[in-house]
């Protein structure tokens, strides 16, 4: 099933995606998913993050070979860091380049939702806290990141972190193709299959640092092939069984 979080006449709705249109459910969908007899046609919509985090938490290197590619040895276990919710924006909404940044970069990520409230979750019950699972652009000001030893600054400009356009509630994360098209052109193709650290791995060692809630997204880091973006481009991301989450770069 594809969650849709969208606004419609000026009102927010989560739904359940149908062919043309938008079946939708009462309240949210982290506890349960209740369908209402309303359905909104698709063209109508106006796509939000499809998600309401407390915290986006996102890995650092976690492909065996995007590591290759930057000659960097496997890292023993995962590194993280923060986005902060106000860097969210939804498919179709535009990427906003700093005007004193010289040089923005997209990353293609698979991303898991959060569902229930979770701590020191063992791997094995991981399944039960994740809602599903979205694409999304880890969009990184890459002088910045390399500049500074934090990366808070490099990563966390609003509309640093476009999500969607759909959460997939059926999916097995484990060998899904993951691509990048920038301006038509597939610039990151790769498969999840390629992962140093598991989606099961990453959010049980997350959830023993951090309480999780519902509405967090944990995303799972970047394949090759990762580069730059300029005001005029458009960002593709898309990963099997998800689709495809599409933004413009406009300047700020
Ligand atoms: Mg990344």
């Amino acid at each position: 099933m594809k969650i849709v979080r969208f606004s419609y006449k000026k009102e927010v709705f989560w739904g359940i995606l149908k062919r043309n249109s938008v079946r939708v459910i009462k309240d949210d969908p982290y506890k349960n998913i209740k369908p209402t007899k309303k359905h909104i046609d698709l063209t109508s919509i106006k796509f939000l993050p499809p998600a309401t985090p407390s915290k986006i938490i996102l890995t650092g290197l976690n492909y065996k070979d995007h590591a290759i590619e930057l000659g960097m040895k496997l890292p023993k276990e995962p590194v993280i860091f923060l986005k902060p919710p106000s860097a969210l924006i939804g498919h179709e909404e535009d990427i906003i380049y700093p005007k004193a940044v010289r040089r923005v970069d997209y990353e293609a990520e698979l991303a898991v939702v959060i569902k229930k409230e979770g701590k020191n979750i063992p791997e094995n019950k991981v399944d039960d806290y994740i809602l599903g699972y979205t694409c999304l652009n880890d969009v990184t000001a890459r002088i910045l990141q390399q500049k500074d030893i934090q990366w808070t600054r490099a990563k966390s400009f609003d509309t640093f972190c476009p999500v969607g356009p759909y959460v997939e509630t059926s999916l097995d994360p484990s060998r899904l193709k993951i691509k990048a098209y920038l301006n038509g052109k597939l610039r990151q193709d790769s498969v999840t299959s390629s992962f140093i650290f598991t989606v099961r791995y990453v959010v049980s060692f997350i959830s023993g640092i951090m309480s999780l809630s519902c509405g967090d997204i944990i995303s799972t880091g970047t394949p090759p092939g990762v580069g730059e973006m300029n005001p005029g481009d458009t960002i593709e991301v898309e990963i099997e069984g998800i689709g495809r989450l599409r933004n413009r770069v406009v300047i700020g």
